[in-house]
């Protein structure tokens, strides 16, 4: 199985997971971005859209959603949300191709496995997830305010992570932002700070965690230099050994 963001931060989330078995699967969770930029972003990950199974949406935020619409009707992908999401986005379901998730169900594609978790977050009905092809696991984690128990179980064991590492606290709290914005991406339903998702990525640390890719990066009140250095110190391994999802350009390919 491998995995590749095709942007992340506040102006839109996307990211590709392909089971690379005989059956190859190709899921696209999240999918915000305009039509055109997102098949330019998926031709140039070298995944052609009617080769996608399936589309998970985290949660209705702008970020997350962008075309999902247009791009399941155009070429006839299934689109797996919380009935909360399509609520909240007002979902047009004409096409039929809607499927309801929630937290703890398995939905079974062809070749690949996603478990949805709801995470705490100012959304109707957010959901994580985890994926797998059965030998490797990916947890997928950003947009959230803080990490619960239930959160850190669904993740344990993990072979790769994307974790969001939205903010540092201090760049936060000393930015332009205006009061109410500032306590609502700082808050409990928020965003994660750097040292939120470092003892995130400590406490699913394991023999066996091969990548951890860290998302959702906020221009204004982050540096990638101490995304990498926090996690690093949580994780004891080279600060370059930390890969960032980029707004423009996400991450490589990386195999779980
Ligand atoms: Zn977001
Ligand atoms: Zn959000």
């Amino acid at each position: 199985m491998r995995f590749k963001s095709l942007g992340s931060g506040s102006s839109g989330n996307a990211t590709l997971v392909q089971s690379t078995g005989s059956d190859a699967c190709n899921v696209l969770i999240d999918c915000g971005f305009g039509l055109r930029q997102l098949l330019q972003r998926l031709e140039k990950s070298g995944v052609l859209p009617d080769q996608l199974d399936a589309i998970f949406i985290t949660h209705e935020h702008g970020d997350h959603t962008g075309c999902v619409q247009a791009l399941s009707n155009q070429y006839s992908i299934p689109v797996w949300m919380g009935a909360g999401t399509a609520a909240a986005m007002g979902y047009n379901n004409a096409s039929g191709l809607l499927r309801t998730a929630a937290d703890g169900d398995v939905i079974a594609l062809n070749g690949l496995q996603l478990c949805p978790f709801t995470v705490p977050h100012d959304a109707r009905e957010p959901l994580q997830l985890t994926c797998t092809d059965g030998a490797a696991k990916l947890g997928v984690l950003t947009d959230l305010g803080h990490a619960t128990a239930h959160v850190l179980g669904q993740l344990q064991g993990c072979h790769a992570l994307m974790l969001e590492c939205n903010h540092d606290t201090d760049l936060l709290a000393a930015s332009l932002y205006p009061p109410f914005l500032k306590q609502r991406v700082g808050g409990h339903y928020g965003h994660l700070a750097n040292s939120q998702a470092a003892d995130i990525a400590g406490a699913l640390l394991h023999s066996s965690l091969k990548h951890v890719v860290a998302a959702h990066l906020s221009r204004q009140n982050n540096m990638p230099e101490l995304v990498k250095s926090s996690l690093a110190q949580a994780l004891s391994c080279n600060a370059n050994d930390i890969i960032i999802a980029s707004q423009d350009n996400g991450c490589p390919w990386l195999t779980a």
